[in-house]
């Protein structure tokens, strides 16, 4: 299992989230979340900060404005980021979950060829989580966030009457961003500018499995090892 690169992509409510702490557990993966490597990207950066891209400067502070107050960054920007912490894992064994990234065709058209750089398309897998919308809708009304580490948790059965996180013990709150239009614009904006990535990336003969992302959070999970397991990771 030397040297893949799973990406994890799925709409909000997927599970996305915990398939990911799954998968990256028991595959000894690392995880690679791309906000929270552009949250220590930004850590004491100074005004003079650049970083430079072909002939273009980007001012890291810049990057930094734009991303707290939920801009997205330039796709560039980003490129480079997940290029140079790519980068660094070469250098060790495990094999990388990409998870968060790329979000639209233009930034998967700037991530692929640095992907290709670092891996062969043979060791590149898509794991696309696969729930309808309205079953999205469904878990998001009654998503809640840990206090603690703002892990996600959907509604699920087996969820449902939890109070405190699994993972870190802290109690659980309500999401309060998460009414119906907003969730139904985060689901457009999927469907509209992520799902479109799938077929990008079979057309760079980058395998794509389409996982059926509804049931038991175990359920999804053995799914999604079965894919994986038969590209030997
Ligand atoms: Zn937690």
């Amino acid at each position: 299992m030397k040297n893949k690169l799973v990406i994890l992509i799925g709409p909000p409510g997927s599970g996305k989230g915990t398939q990911a702490l799954l998968l990256a557990d028991k595959k000894k993966m690392t995880h690679l979340e791309v906000s929270k490597l552009l949250e220590k990207k930004f850590l004491g950066t100074s005004k003079e900060d650049i970083i430079k891209i072909g002939k273009k400067e980007y001012s890291l502070k810049e990057q930094e404005r734009r991303w707290r107050n939920g801009l997205l960054c330039e796709d560039e920007f980003v490129a480079e980021v997940v290029r140079e912490s790519l980068g660094k894992m070469q250098k060790r064994d495990d094999s990388v979950l990409l998870d968060g990234y790329p979000r639209t065709v233009n930034q998967a058209e700037l991530a692929v060829p640095s992907l290709l750089d670092f891996y062969k398309q043979s060791d590149i897998l898509v794991v696309y989580l696969d729930v309808g919308e309205e079953e999205s809708l469904e878990r998001n009304k009654n998503r809640r966030v840990c206090s603690l580490m703002r892990h996600s948790i959907i509604s699920l059965p087996e969820t449902k009457n939890l109070s405190i996180c699994p993972v870190d013990g802290s109690p659980l709150e309500k999401r309060v961003m998460d009414d119906p239009e907003t969730i139904k614009v985060r689901l457009r904006e999927f469907r509209e500018k992520t799902a479109p990535i799938l077929e990008y990336m079979e057309s760079k003969k980058i395998t794509v499995a389409r996982v059926d992302g509804v049931g038991t959070i175990s359920d999804v999970f053995f799914r999604v090892l079965q894919e994986t397991e038969s590209f030997n990771i």
